[in-house]
């Protein structure tokens, strides 16, 4: 239940059921523990649902996959996709090529980081190895449009030859879920429906 602030006399009516046994407890739900509850992971739907304009604004993460796939910085392990100020904060994800290779068309590894220190000492790291480095910023990558355009030129540049090793393209994989379940919308009560009949077919 929640207004503003619960009246006197409801917490004096709640306290008095209480105290009869008539109910066992009761949480007053504040504005900042609706929040919290509808900013857990999972709980996104809710948010479209009954907060639409709230939810394009903040555009939380959603499961895709039944699981929260996580994005945590290779240096510090900071969560990057769950830093409450993401934006300001900033992350990259860079590809890691032998400097030797024609414009980078070898992947050998791909890692995120926070931008800044955490990513200037990885980069050090890569470059004593004779690696090139080259970036891109997860908060543009995060933008639809962005990310179709991003997921394009990889498959343009997959068709024209560029390689990956297991491990970059496990991580690729596991950045593309990842982000997605920030950039995708959250699926309408149809949609869960058939993706329920679905995975049943399959199952
Ligand atoms: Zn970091």
């Amino acid at each position: 239940m929640y207004s503003t602030l619960p009246t006197a006399g409801l917490n004096t009516r709640l306290r008095q059921l209480v105290d009869a046994q008539e109910i066992s407890a009761y949480r007053v739900f504040d504005g900042s523990l609706i929040e919290a509850e509808l900013l857990t992971l999972g709980k996104s739907w809710l948010m479209r649902r009954y907060f639409p304009e709230s939810y394009k604004r903040i555009r939380p993460l959603h499961q895709l996959l039944g699981t929260f796939v996580d994005l945590r910085c290779v240096n510090c392990s900071a969560s990057l996709l769950e830093k409450p100020d993401f934006e300001r904060l900033g992350a990259i994800i860079a590809f890691v090529s032998p400097a030797a290779s024609d414009r980078g068309s070898e992947k050998d590894a791909i890692y995120w980081a926070c931008k800044g220190a955490c990513d200037h000492t990885m980069q050090r790291r890569y470059h004593e190895r004779g690696m090139t480095t080259a970036w891109e910023d997860v908060s543009d990558l995060v933008m639809p449009n962005q990310f179709l355009l991003w997921l394009i030129a990889i498959m343009s540049g997959l068709r024209k030859g560029d390689t990956y090793s297991d491990e970059a393209f496990a991580a690729l994989r596991q950045f593309i879920i990842a982000i997605s379940q920030k950039v995708f919308r959250e699926i309408t009560d149809a949609e869960r429906t058939r993706l329920q009949e679905l995975m049943e077919m399959d199952g």
